[in-house]
């Protein structure tokens, strides 16, 4: 598992590199060694290997590994759930990236960890206002991955955002909403999460095009509604900054606005994202959506990151990650030692019930 994940994250930065995925010299050495070993793994069950063409591996890393055809990875298989790569958005997951680091890569190789970073290094001269600025940047960036640059600016000026910070948004976070997902060149937006829809087969089910956004499609209210985005210079959050932060966003803020609404203090990534929400003084709450919860166990166990710093930290998982067989149980034995153990295992329904007395902890 660790092979394959180095691989399909070697694969994707060439990928970002060369615009384009071939079956070549390109192909880097830890895919090649992870096809060889899929491949033995095919034929000691008696399987025809399909895993020789990277594009084969890549397209099923897009599903739970329980799914592929290989009896290793079925049943009690430790990894059964994990998704290597979202298959909406076609970057690899974070999952992919907790297990690169267990395989021995540094944290600064993840994607998701070289956005932060970006973030953090263009907010360095920002002085005293570096942790609001970072929270203006990532609740707009949770609010409106849709937008247009005048709309940005506009908002980031009213805010008083330094410049650069701006530049850097608009020229790394986000691109240029590309003709192939707008229908007839009209860019819709989902009217639940306000992201770009993108085209989908099912035209009857989609007619405005479908959210790529896993926890937007997983909430309880969804339906698949969108609606017309006007305005000229139409822009769009890039995949990566879909997948780790507007992705997660979805119920970091289902848990803020709960408890805005409720009238408890509460603050969206305070000092620059020591937690994703915190509530009152005490609590601190970290939203993952890991499919698969050995994988998680494992990151939150290995480093629990900012979350340790608080009294009561909160790991909260979505609803849907919760309902799958299994999940909570194999994510709390998982947790059971090490720095892990002082974490708080919820749902987001849980962490919005009792949202007042979290603030009051
Ligand atoms: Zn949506």
């Amino acid at each position: 598992m660790r092979t394959l994940a180095l691989a399909v994250s070697a694969q994707y930065r060439v990928a970002l590199d060369h615009g384009v995925v071939l079956q070549d010299h390109t192909v880097p050495k830890s895919m090649q060694d992870a096809m060889s070993l899929l491949g033995r793994l095919a034929l000691e069950e008696g399987r025809e290997d399909r895993f020789a063409s990277v594009h084969d591996v890549l397209h099923a890393c897009t599903v739970p590994l329980r799914e592929w055809d290989l009896d290793a990875f079925k049943g009690n298989f430790t990894y059964a759930n994990l998704q290597l790569v979202d298959p909406d958005l076609l970057v690899p997951t974070e999952e992919c990236g907790a297990l690169m680091v267990e395989g021995g890569r540094s944290h600064d190789d993840v994607i998701e960890r070289q956005l932060y970073a970006r973030l953090q290094d263009a907010l360095k001269n920002t002085g005293r206002q570096r942790d609001r600025t970072y929270r203006v940047v990532r609740e707009f960036l949770a609010r409106h991955s849709l937008t247009t640059r005048a709309g940005l600016r506009g908002h980031f000026d009213g805010e008083g955002v330094d410049d650069a910070v701006t530049d850097l948004v608009l020229g790394h976070l986000f691109i240029p909403v590309p003709e192939a997902w707008t229908l007839r060149g009209q860019p819709h937006r989902c009217v639940h999460c306000g992201t770009l829809t993108r085209p989908h087969p099912d035209r009857d089910r989609f007619p405005g095009g479908r959210c790529p956004l896993q926890a937007c499609r997983e909430g309880e209210d969804f339906q698949a509604q969108a609606e017309p985005f006007g305005g000229t210079g139409a822009i769009v959050a890039a995949n990566t900054v879909l997948r780790y932060w507007v992705n997660p966003a979805i119920d970091e803020l289902r848990i803020f606005d709960a408890a805005v609404e409720a009238g408890v203090p509460a603050e969206l990534y305070p000092h620059s994202d020591k937690c994703d929400v915190s509530l009152g003084g005490n609590t601190g709450v970290d939203v993952k959506n890991y499919r698969d919860a050995h994988a998680l166990a494992r990151k939150m166990s290995a480093d629990p990151g900012g979350l340790k710093e608080y009294r009561v930290p909160v790991l909260a998982v979505p609803d849907a990650r919760a309902a799958q067989p299994g999940y909570l149980s194999a994510l709390k034995r998982g947790l059971k030692r090490g720095p892990g153990a002082r974490l708080r295992v919820m749902t987001v329904r849980e962490v919005k019930r009792d949202i007042r007395e979290l603030a009051h902890a």
